[in-house]
């Protein structure tokens, strides 16, 4: 491949900004594999507010704590998260940085039906878009360290598993990244 074949960064994000909202039946009905999936990185902004609601914990953004106070502003929130694709603001205190956005999530499961909900998300999201075989990752850690019984988490993730197996026809393999409490 000579130089001017290789695509830019931009002519890439371009690509993949396209494809993310394409219809195309070739993609959206092509089976799909997904290898390296970090499941508290899957919280979608509704279960974020849901899981907010649930158990009693205000969501806030940015470096001075703004409250986010519907389901509106926790939807909006997401767009700005920094370095995503087509995130409408760079501004500070009105975006999450990457590890805001993650950690901030990580906080608000604290029970079984959380981690079921969060995992049940994924794999219908998943299925829907054709997907058939993933491998999950959870950070065991990140969990007990916040005072969590492993059981809690174990037994969400697992009942969501063999739901999404008989269910949805995913099949997954689960990893612990026990060795490394940090999210790659
Ligand atoms: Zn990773």
């Amino acid at each position: 491949m000579s130089n001017n074949q290789v695509s830019t960064h931009e002519q890439r994000q371009e690509w993949r900004a396209h494809h993310l909202h394409s219809a195309s039946p070739f993609l959206t009905q092509m089976p799909k594999i997904e290898l390296h999936v970090h499941i508290e990185g899957t919280m979608t902004p509704e279960l974020r507010w849901k899981l907010s609601q649930r158990n009693n914990i205000p969501l806030t953004i940015g470096p001075q704590k703004t409250p986010l106070t519907s389901l509106k502003q926790t939807h909006d929130a997401y767009k700005h998260i920094r370095g995503r694709i087509g995130a409408a603001s760079t501004k500070p205190q009105e975006s999450f940085t990457f590890y805001e956005a993650y950690y901030g999530g990580m906080e608000l499961l604290r029970t079984e039906e959380d981690f079921y909900d969060l995992a049940w998300e994924y794999f219908d999201k998943f299925a829907g878009m054709g997907g058939v075989y993933c491998e999950v990752f959870f950070d065991a850690q990140g969990h007990t360290r916040r005072g969590l019984e492993i059981s809690v988490v174990m037994g969400g993730l697992k009942r969501a598993q063999m739901n999404a197996e008989r269910e949805l026809g995913v099949s997954y393999s689960s990893y612990d990244p026990f060795p490394n409490p940090v999210a790659e």
